[in-house]
């Protein structure tokens, strides 16, 4: 019998935890539209490429935006490309399989690629669509390791496109206030960091349990919030990690697949971070940063939304949003305008991201200090 419980734990989304809460940000979305008069710059024109779970959510978001607009897509499935083209009137011409689609080089109405495959694609995909001559989105980790998502970026400086990563928490209304009141002092000095991310994985024969489409385990996939959360909640890039990993279920997990690692990092002003990242615990999607004269907690902090937050000073009631709708509208800005993100979402910022990863595994293999330069 399939029960609740079975099928959310075949749900593989990253931000499962929270994402059957109801989408409050669509209503904050839509108010917002109403008192804002009609836009008419440039619209960013998107191809999507994996037509999955998180490619289906984007393309619905994307219904929502003013200025970025989903006209194509590239996929292995057949039958998906059809039922898309109907449902989002996707023409003939805007559509491709994985073996032609460097043939969008000769496509003048697709100016961007959305990378949303299993991680150990993302590489070889992103050059190609570099090569074709379109901006590239990929999804997070943008790669599978540092010298992976260097390639990239190389790659895309070459053909002069733009790399985007698909950070969503980087517009998030709530994680921004916070970001205003570190930046403005108003937590005192940073001193401490937590970021605990994870859930229960479920299908044991899915990519995200494949070491060489997933790249790892937890890590990748979960443990990357509070990697980079931890960066844009303390303002610095991390000196040192340390890490300890622990296997419940070792078929499941098998070697390279992180089931739990236990991080901590050292940052240059002094602050310290102790994260989480797991496929066996639920509930996990908590950040908390604490100064000399405050404190945030963000939780839930990364999951798809109502995010939720208290500071010291009382409640966060920043409007809850449609992330992949902000962030889909905002990437527009960047690629077709040139304007500048409030948090990176560029290339560099997702390898900094794929080089504090590489530390984590190395300092669980050798059980050593690692030290960064990022
Ligand atoms: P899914 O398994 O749901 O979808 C991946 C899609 O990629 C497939 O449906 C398929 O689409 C395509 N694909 C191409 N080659 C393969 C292959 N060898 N094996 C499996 N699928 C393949 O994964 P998600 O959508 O959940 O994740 C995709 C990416 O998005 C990952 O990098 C993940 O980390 C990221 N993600 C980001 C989230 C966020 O909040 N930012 C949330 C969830 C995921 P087709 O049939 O069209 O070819």
């Amino acid at each position: 019998m399939n029960t609740r419980r079975d099928f959310l734990q075949k749900l593989t989304g990253s931000a499962i935890a929270f994402s059957l809460l109801p989408d409050a940000g669509q209503a904050a979305d839509k108010a917002d539209k109403a008192s804002t008069p009609p836009y008419d710059g440039p619209v960013l024109r998107v191809a999507i490429m994996g037509l999955g779970g998180y490619g289906t959510r984007v393309a619905e978001a994307m219904q929502s935006c003013t200025k970025a607009k989903l006209v194509g897509v590239i996929s292995g499935t057949p039958s998906k490309v059809k039922a898309w083209q109907s449902k989002y009137n996707i023409p003939d011409k805007n559509c491709y399989n994985y073996e032609n689609f460097d043939n969008i080089k000769n496509n003048k109405d697709i100016d961007a690629v959305y990378v949303i495959t299993p991680n150990g694609l993302h590489k070889d995909q992103v050059i190609r669509v570099a090569k074709a001559g379109k901006h590239a989105i990929s999804e997070k980790p943008m790669a599978i390791n540092a010298a992976e998502g260097q390639e990239m970026i190389d790659a895309c400086k070459k053909a002069g496109v733009k790399l985007l990563v698909g950070y969503r928490m980087h517009f998030e209304p709530k994680t921004l206030e916070v970001i205003r009141m570190r930046k403005a002092g108003e937590f005192g000095k940073i001193l401490f960091f937590q970021g605990l991310s994870g859930f229960i994985i479920g299908d044991p024969t899915q990519w995200r349990l494949n070491k060489q489409l997933s790249g790892g385990g937890s890590m990748m996939d979960i443990g990357i919030y509070s990697i980079n959360g931890s960066r844009y909640m303390t303002g610095e890039d991390p000196i040192w990690v340390t890490a300890q990993e622990t296997k419940t279920n070792p078929v499941k997990f098998k070697e390279g697949v992180d089931e739990t690692i236990q991080f901590q990092l050292g940052f240059p002003g002094g602050a310290v971070a102790s994260c989480l990242s797991t496929y066996s615990m639920n509930y996990l999607d908590r950040f908390f940063l604490n100064g000399e004269k405050g404190f945030a907690e963000l939780m839930p902090s990364t999951g798809y939304g109502p995010i939720r937050g208290h500071t010291n000073k009382g409640e966060l009631t920043q409007p809850a949003t449609t992330h992949q709708t902000v962030q889909m509208d905002e990437f527009s800005g960047i690629l077709l305008e040139g304007k500048q993100p409030p948090v990176p979402v560029d290339g560099e910022e997702a390898l900094k991201d794929l080089k504090i990863i590489d530390a984590i595994y190395l300092a669980v293999k050798t059980g050593q200090k690692v030290a960064l330069s990022l």
